[in-house]
């Protein structure tokens, strides 16, 4: 999301007469588009910050921090960092270049801590200068779950999803500049909803079959879904709409059900292998991806094992898994019996241990098999270039067979944890 988030914020400004440049002391404005979600995350403002103001002394520039972390600390930025000159939450970045104006006649900005998703979205709505066959399209933002660990409900604001006409004009503007596979967005992107042309309201199968009938669109994929709203249409959309890769990120964070319970995920783990049941079964072959949290407050050894024994049974392809991160304001935050960091990091590590074996067995099926790639950009290295199979793994192969954009079968000859190569 802060990647697509980050596009627009460019975009925008491109718009504005900005023009982007990759050499910090060649910029007049800086930009920092910031994440909430883990402590790490966070911090990492005030170190950016700390060498940037190093540059404000020496120069004229204009700082703005935007994303998360302003929502959420926009005084503590203010306090700690007041030299940054414009501050803006997530729902309210499309007014980066209005503020600019004012700050540039030497009028007094104050941080726009607003929730102006809509708002936002009309104002985004011309901005289309993504360069490479695949593009991410916001389609749903915010979440009303609150989970117990998780900033995203007071970062982000409650549940919007976007009109089917206007996710849909995104989309075919976005084929005009070359782009034939979409990533659907959300932080709960299968909680999208909407209502059709005959005023019937529609989940987000509906949506992706919509997308699917756009000609120039070749694949469509979608991330990151919640397992509450994984509904019977969604899952047969995996058998039914050609276009929609085998591949499904679909988070648990834990397999033991009072850490679920405490964690207000409000399903149990034999639910989740029910749901994965039921794809397995309408697509025995897609490929299955989560996220999964260590140490969250009153996690036992036992709760753990009960995760490793999830993750034995599910069997992933790909994953995606933190240290549990306490997070101010969160109800997680203020809970007793908080796990100690060697056991968080031991525990990570084991997970990791049996999560990255599940990927280079996932992997290793593909040797001598041909896989179809959609070429994105060129590799580091010379004449390669690089693409993604159907099940999302990056593959590497030379320029002579095939130009970015280009869909190919390739047969695979060399298969690694992170990559196939052809
Ligand atoms: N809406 C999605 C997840 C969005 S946040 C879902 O419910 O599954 C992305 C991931 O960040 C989460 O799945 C979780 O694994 C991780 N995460 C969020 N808050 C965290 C925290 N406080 N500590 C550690 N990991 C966290
Ligand atoms: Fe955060 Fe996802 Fe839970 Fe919403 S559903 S609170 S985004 S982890």
């Amino acid at each position: 999301m802060n990647f697509y988030d980050s596009d627009k914020i460019h975009d925008l400004l491109f718009f504005h007469g900005y023009e982007k440049t990759n050499i910090l002391d060649d910029a007049n404005l800086i930009v920092l588009n910031t994440c909430h979600i883990r402590e790490k995350a966070s911090e990492k403002l005030f170190s950016d910050l700390g060498r940037i103001k190093k540059l404000k002394d020496q120069k004229k520039i204009t700082i703005a921090v935007t994303g998360c972390v302003a929502q959420a600390e926009g005084k503590k930025i203010i306090d700690r960092a007041p030299y940054v000159d414009l501050i803006t939450g997530p729902q309210a970045f499309h007014r980066l270049p209005e503020m600019l104006r004012d700050l540039s006649q030497g009028i007094k900005v104050t941080p726009e801590l607003e929730f102006l998703t809509n708002d936002k979205f009309d104002n985004l709505r011309y901005s289309k200068r993504i360069t490479g066959p695949t593009a991410f399209v916001s389609i749903q933002e915010g979440c009303d779950k609150f989970c117990t660990f998780c900033v995203v409900p007071y970062t982000r604001g409650a549940e919007f999803s976007r009109s089917i006409s206007e996710i849909k004009e995104e989309v075919i503007s976005l084929t005009e500049i070359g782009v034939c596979e979409i990533t659907l967005l959300g932080q709960n992107v299968n909680s999208w909803h909407g209502v059709d042309a005959l005023g019937k309201e529609r989940g987000l199968a509906y949506l992706i079959l919509e997308i699917a009938k756009i000609k120039k669109i070749k694949r469509i994929r979608y991330t990151t879904s919640h397992p509450l709203d994984m509904d019977q249409d969604l899952i047969l959309a995996h058998k039914e709409i050609s276009k929609l890769m085998p591949y499904l990120h679909l988070p648990i964070q834990s397999g033991s059900d009072k850490i679920l319970k405490l964690m207000n995920r409000k399903h149990s783990s034999k639910q989740y292998i029910k749901i994965i049941e039921k794809i397995r079964n309408v697509n025995p072959d897609i490929a299955l991806s989560g996220d999964f949290i260590v140490g969250f407050p009153g996690e036992t050894q036992s709760d753990f094992i009960d995760t490793l024994e999830l993750v034995k049974n599910v069997g992933y392809a790909q994953s995606y898994s933190f240290k549990y991160s306490s997070r101010p304001g969160t109800p997680a935050s203020v809970l007793e019996s908080q796990v100690p960091e060697n056991i968080k990091k031991t525990r990570l590590s084991e997970l990791q241990n049996l999560l990255f074996s599940q990927q280079r067995r996932f992997n290793s099926q593909f040797l001598d098999k041909e896989v179809e790639v959609l070429i994105e950009k060129y590799g580091e290295r010379n004449s390669q270039v690089m693409g993604r199979s159907e099940y999302m793994q990056a593959v590497y192969m030379d320029q002579s067979l095939g130009s970015i954009g280009d869909i190919k079968k390739v047969k695979i000859s060399c298969v690694g944890q992170n990559s196939l190569k052809v």
